[in-house]
């Protein structure tokens, strides 16, 4: 029986997760299928619902669902119960695991943004959803004494806070209202930043006005699809280092490929599938 993995969200079509889970299944000869569900908000529980059946290996879940998703499951890890979000479905039997391998990828992504550099300890993070809560997780985990959170709805991250009221109690976590002057004074004192909205995913837009962006800053955006968002052109125009969110793509998804069939992801297979991806996506972009 051909077994299947799905990604659930919407939207789904901009995703590389298929080139590359479907190249990793190939190259180790197992009969699995990596398909895309778009889902809305009201068709998520019957999706999720429909993996216990014995041809479901697992999902992946993404955009805007990862928060949504966590009480149809049947257990969390630690890190999927910490975090309050999931990326990564498997199966014990017919029972749901949550899982969330989106801490551990960012993990990656942010030592190789900080480089040789001492680990900073002083955080902007822009969004408030299921990718920002694994950000936070992580940042809070890392050691970092003060984050801030930014989102279009303040009341989003006043939840996020609080969710996080206990494992950030030695430290200063706030959310602050999206206000230009708030965001400059923030800046100032922040030395990473970190976009986990989905502004500059579907159009060429910014969460920060790039003349508030100082020189000096690690800023990452959790948006890889362009590859180069606005956010990340401005702030490297102002002399930031910069980088998207590939490589968190990469390892968040070689860390679920794990976790469904018990073997290691081949790597560096599935980087050269996401730059394939890549390219293929610019001059599609291009063409179009
Ligand atoms: P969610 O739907 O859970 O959250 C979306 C976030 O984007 C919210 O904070 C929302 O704010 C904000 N947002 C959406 N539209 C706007 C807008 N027009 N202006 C300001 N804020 C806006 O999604 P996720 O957290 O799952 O994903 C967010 C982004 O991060 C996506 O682009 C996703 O692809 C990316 N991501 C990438 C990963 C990687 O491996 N590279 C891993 C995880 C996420 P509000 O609450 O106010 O609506």
């Amino acid at each position: 029986m051909t077994r299947r993995v799905v990604l659930i969200g919407s939207p789904v079509a901009h995703s590389f997760s298929q080139a590359m889970q479907q190249a990793a299944f190939d190259a180790l000869g197992l009969d699995v299928r990596y398909e895309l569900w778009d889902r809305k908000v009201i068709e998520l529980p019957e999706a999720i619902g429909s993996l216990r059946e014995e041809e479901f290996l697992g999902a992946n879940v993404t955009i805007p669902h990862k928060e949504r998703v966590v009480p149809m499951l049947d257990r969390l890890t630690e890190d999927a119960h910490a975090v309050g979000a999931v990326n990564t479905i498997t199966k014990e039997g017919t029972r749901l695991v949550g899982h969330n391998t989106d801490v551990p990828a960012f993990r990656v992504a942010l030592e190789r943004l900080v480089g040789k550099q001492k680990m900073p300890r002083a955080a902007a993070v822009f969004g408030a959803g299921g990718g920002a809560r694994a950000v936070v997780h992580a940042l809070i985990t890392e050691g970092f004494v003060r984050v801030v959170v930014f989102n279009r709805h303040l009341h989003r991250a006043e939840a996020l806070v609080r969710h996080f009221a206990r494992s950030a109690a030695h430290m200063e976590l706030k959310a602050m209202p999206w206000h230009e002057s708030v965001i400059e004074a923030e800046l100032a004192k922040a030395k990473v930043v970190i976009n986990a909205t989905s502004v500059g995913m579907m159009s060429d837009e910014s969460p920060i006005a790039g003349e508030l962006v100082p020189a000096g800053l690690l800023v990452l955006d959790l948006v890889y699809n362009p590859p180069v968002t606005r956010l990340l052109r401005e702030a490297e125009a102002a002399g930031c280092t910069v980088m998207n969110g590939e490589l968190m793509l990469l390892h968040q998804g070689a860390a679920a490929f794990q976790l469904w069939t018990g073997q290691p992801a081949p790597l560096a297979l599935m980087q050269e599938k996401l730059e394939e991806a890549r390219l293929a996506g610019v001059e599609g972009a291009a063409g179009g």
